[in-house]
């Protein structure tokens, strides 16, 4: 039987529609699911967690190869599918309830077709988690954005936030007839390996504000697009137009920096903020 007679057939059993909401797009290609399973070059000791199990057939080929699956699955129809389909299965864990909201126990690898709606903060979410290696398949446009060069229209703020933490693969394009029901457009399969930041900056919680803060302004100059991240940091009017000025780049836009610009460009507007406390308490 086809995978995709498998999930038809498991869904009819049940009197389950597959919810949009939840980007229920099962996938029914056994060669694409092949090739995801290689990527994680799984070894008999990894941990791995698949986000959004759905009915499990990822999940059965993940626990044939690892040491333990944590599967995390939202819909509670389906996590009893789950439970039933792998109970032969001792080292699959299935947990219900939302990725972003529940505990989830230490991995080392990642390997999911998560649902696409929750792209952009389950990024966010991983790239603060300790592991090896990620796996997953996103929308095209969404998986083009982590990528991106400098420039181009898909560079942003993700793009800056995942290059600082991890190396990024986009690996397969898969049609979008690869899934049941069919969603609107291709997705791919990428490839996160977390390292070391190619980079320094002085402080990475207020690195990332900047970041934030410049990004919804990137088509302006820097000089322009800093002032509302001096304001929120309480930087008063006339010191923000000086310090605008005298930061390195401040005549480029935003789109065009490189991650490392962005980082030297805030070095030295800390440096310059520090130098500014002092000598303002230096004549208090
Ligand atoms: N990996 C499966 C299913 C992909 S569809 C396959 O390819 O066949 C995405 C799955 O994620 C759905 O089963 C959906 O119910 C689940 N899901 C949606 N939002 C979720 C969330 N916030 N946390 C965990 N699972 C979620």
């Amino acid at each position: 039987m086809s995978l995709l007679e498998e999930i038809r057939r498991t869904l009819n059993a049940y009197r389950i529609h597959p919810k949009k909401k939840l980007g229920q797009n099962f996938l029914v290609d056994e060669g694409i699911l092949e090739k995801i399973i290689s990527y994680a070059s799984l070894e008999n000791d990894d941990v791995v967690l698949e986000i959004g199990a759905g009915l499990g057939f990822l999940t059965e080929c993940l626990a044939k190869e690892a040491k333990r699956v944590i599967a995390v699955e939202i819909d509670p129809k389906l996590t009893r599918i789950l439970v039933r389909r792998l109970r032969k299965y001792e080292n699959v864990t299935i947990l219900r309830g939302d990725i972003m909201k529940i505990e989830v126990p230490e991995f080392n690898k990642v390997v999911s077709i998560p649902p696409y709606s929750i792209s952009s903060p389950l990024i966010f979410w991983l790239l603060q988690k300790d592991f090896k290696c990620a796996v997953l398949t996103f929308q095209e446009e969404f998986a083009r954005r982590l990528a991106a060069a400098p420039g181009t229209k898909d560079y942003g703020r993700l793009t800056v936030t995942v290059y600082y933490h991890a190396e990024v693969e986009l690996l397969d394009s898969i049609p979008k007839e690869s899934f049941w029901p069919m969603p609107e457009v291709n997705s791919m399969i990428i490839r996160l390996k977390p390292r070391e930041p190619p980079f320094h900056v002085e402080d990475e919680e207020k690195f990332f504000s900047f970041i934030r803060a410049i990004f919804t302004q990137k088509n302006k100059k820097l000089r322009n697009a800093i002032m509302p991240f001096l304001s929120e940091i309480r930087i008063p009017k006339k010191d923000a137009v000086s310090l605008a000025d005298s930061i390195p780049f401040s005549y480029r836009r935003v789109r065009e920096m490189m991650p490392e610009e962005l980082g030297l460009t805030f070095n030295h507007l800390i440096k310059r903020l520090y130098e500014m406390n002092s000598a303002a308490l230096k004549s208090d």
